[in-house]
């Protein structure tokens, strides 16, 4: 109620609930931006509201030599340029570049290394990109090595004159560990100039978290994931300031045929629009699920950055604007996880995060990289929050294989 004694519905509400938390001041105009950008860069006279799609593979050329008219769509599309111009500015950044998926993203990004330069990762990594990094960083005759970033001798220990890339992913999708992304920029600049700092940052968005404004050199996403988040498309994204790198990464895109289809451009950049919605939902969804979780006998932990539990829940206030759909949680025992598994009704057990289907499984072994095989990955959906917590509760208590009534039957 105001003072005239007068209800006044508080759109500021929710947004504040995460400023409450610690968390950074939502974005302002994140949302205007991603509806009204794309007309700005539209590059046909046009008076639709969406912009154009641009299927062309060829185009013609009306002088020879103009190196800045679009030649062959494998090197520029104006389909795709836009959802670039789209992307970096929902990023801040000076530039984005799209790929036809997160690894080609990757691949593109590790292609900037000649024989015998090295990389650095954090090993608390998605499993697709630990089985990039290992099986073809070796194949190009480069170095690699997986250590702990939370421990900086550990790091610098890693930092060889020839080590040109400093991986991590933060929040990590499998075990939500947060690294501090200004702290660990900063050492590895301090001592080697050299080198850059690539953040994976696929589990937040650029609606949650901006890695350049807190000194990373690269930013990549998998697209499909929360950016897109209709689960119909794979695409993969970088966004960087700088020039140079820039350049290679562009050049890349289009030399080594990593693009996406113009197709996919425009479906994306729809889906932008409704990005910071999307987000809104699954953050509340999924924090109020994790505190319910936290309370159950049942539960040994659960991890999400949100949550005054978590170890670095100050990190994620400092560098974010608060936390997605994704995290994680154990069982008291080990021994009713698949069980559990099995009981859920509405949780798919699909390899999927971000999309608007929630969803749970067993965290990943990965060869040579501890992962306890007890903890629960969770993507959360944009399901109603109380059928989801429903769910939980009678895979819990183990009575899915009765009929008692229940009305979460989809499956
Ligand atoms: C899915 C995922 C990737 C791989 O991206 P694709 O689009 O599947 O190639 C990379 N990083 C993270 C954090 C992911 O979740």
């Amino acid at each position: 109620m105001n003072s005239n004694g007068e209800y006044e519905f508080d759109d500021q509400n929710e947004s504040s609930l995460w400023e409450k938390l610690g968390f950074l001041k939502k974005s302002r105009s994140f949302a205007t931006k991603s509806i009204h950008m794309d007309r700005k860069f539209e590059e046909f006279e046009s008076s639709s509201t969406l912009s154009l799609i641009n299927l062309t593979s060829t185009y013609k050329l009306f002088e020879a030599h103009n190196p800045t008219s679009y030649q062959y769509s494998r090197f520029g599309n104006p389909t795709r340029n836009n959802l670039e111009k789209c992307l970096a500015s929902l990023e801040n950044s000076k530039y984005a570049v799209t790929y036809a998926s997160g690894l080609g993203a990757q691949t593109a990004i590790i292609s900037t290394l000649k024989k015998g330069e090295k990389i650095v990762v954090d090993f608390d990594m998605n499993f697709d990109s630990i089985r990039l990094f290992k099986n073809f960083t070796g194949n190009m005759a480069m170095e690699l090595e997986f250590v702990d970033f939370s421990d900086l001798d550990a790091l610098k220990n890693a930092l060889k004159e020839n080590t040109k890339l400093v991986w991590m992913e933060t929040p990590s999708s499998r075990t939500m560990k947060v690294l501090d992304i200004r702290k660990i920029s900063d050492f590895v600049h301090e001592n080697l100039p050299t080198a850059r700092v690539v953040v994976d940052n696929t589990i937040l968005s650029s609606y949650l978290q901006r890695p350049l404004e807190f000194g990373a050199d690269v930013v990549v996403y998998s697209i499909n994931k929360y950016v897109h988040g209709y689960s119909d498309v794979v695409m993969g994204s970088i966004a960087v300031n700088d020039d140079k790198v820039h350049e290679k990464l562009k050049y890349h895109q289009g030399a080594m045929g990593i693009i996406p289809s113009p197709f996919d451009c425009y479906m994306v950049n729809k889906s932008l629009k409704t990005l910071s919605l999307r987000m809104d939902h699954h953050m509340k969804v999924s924090y109020k699920i994790a505190k319910w979780l936290e309370k159950q006998p049942q539960i040994e932990v659960v991890l999400h950055p949100a949550l005054q539990s978590h170890p670095k829940h100050d990190v994620a206030c400092q560098q974010s604007h608060g936390h997605s759909g994704v995290f994680a949680f154990k069982l008291k025992n080990p021994e009713n996880v698949e069980n559990f598994l099995k009981n859920l009704k509405i949780f798919l057990k699909v390899e999927s995060i971000g999309g608007f289907e929630s969803f749970m499984r067993r965290a990943e072994k990965v060869e040579g990289i501890e992962v306890d095989g007890n903890l629960i990955n969770v993507s959360i959906g944009l399901e109603d929050a109380d059928d989801l917590i429903e769910d939980i509760q009678q895979a819990l208590d183990g009575r899915s294989e009765g009929s008692n009534g229940d009305k979460l039957e989809f499956y």
